[in-house]
């Protein structure tokens, strides 16, 4: 059965979806999931992008669904790096998914939602460089998730990564994430475009050559209509580029099954 390893219930700020409505949307869809809810401590924010980690990991709607396993999306942002280790090593999350979407410069938050300005290439070059750190420095999570996520809302970048520019931080990137066994997540959330399909192929084909293995497979739905989107591209693309789609339970990569 197919894993859904990135959704987000009413744990994220940014969510209304109860764990069973994921529950039961999973199941008429014949996958299992993994709810990944957002914890992206900020302290200028309060507790914007944080929930209570302990109602989460006793909720008796999540330990009773049998089709669910409990995650976590961590923000990576270098002065998160100790409080992070900390949540990654507690007992009960099957999964932790480490993500990058903004961080601070000179005192200033820079959010990767945005260009700031930036022109293409400078853009993805700090982008990229920052992602290098990440990685670097967290080496407990268990995949990289979203590597696409600026495309996803600058439109003035109207959905290009200049990959040919930038290629020697994403290997770069990419070789420790195989050195720490960290997966690549294969964000479905955009296959349904030509671009982002090609896009995904060269990551694909980047992250097998720097010695990666192992992909998960996540839709990061915010609703039930997307839960599970796109995974029969997935499954293409992953072939294509022999990775093995897995995912994770109690921190363990278990192959999946179509
Ligand atoms: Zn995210
Ligand atoms: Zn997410």
């Amino acid at each position: 059965m197919l894993v859904d390893s990135h959704l987000h219930s009413y744990y994220s700020t940014d969510s209304q979806l109860s764990p069973r409505q994921i529950s039961d949307m999973l199941r008429s869809l014949g996958l299992r999931g993994i709810l990944t809810d957002h914890y992206d401590f900020d302290h200028t924010q309060g507790d914007y992008f944080t929930f209570d980690i302990h109602e989460f990991l006793e909720d008796s709607l999540i330990q009773r669904a049998k089709n669910l396993y409990s995650g976590i999306e961590l923000g990576l942002r270098p002065e998160l790096r100790d409080n992070n280790e900390k949540l990654a090593g507690l007992k009960g999350f099957d999964f932790i998914l480490g993500c990058l979407h903004y961080e601070y410069r000179e005192g200033e938050i820079f959010d990767f939602t945005q260009s700031h300005g930036m022109s293409l290439v400078p853009f993805y070059h700090r982008y990229w460089q920052s992602m290098v750190n990440a990685v670097e420095n967290n080496g407990f999570i268990h995949a990289l998730g979203h590597v696409d996520y600026p495309t996803r809302y600058i439109q003035e970048f109207a959905g290009e990564i200049p990959l040919g520019a930038v290629a020697d931080l994403i290997y770069e990137c990419f070789r420790i994430m195989a050195r720490k066994e960290i997966s690549l997540e294969l964000n479905t959330r955009r296959l349904g475009e030509k671009q982002a399909r090609l896009q995904w192929q060269w990551f694909l084909r980047a992250y097998k050559e720097c010695g990666g293995e192992s992909v998960t497979f996540g839709s990061d739905a915010h609703t039930l209509q997307r839960i599970g989107r796109h995974f029969d591209i997935a499954l293409e693309l992953s072939e294509e580029a022999d990775l093995i789609p897995v995912y994770y339970k109690g921190g363990i990569a278990l192959e999946m099954e179509k």
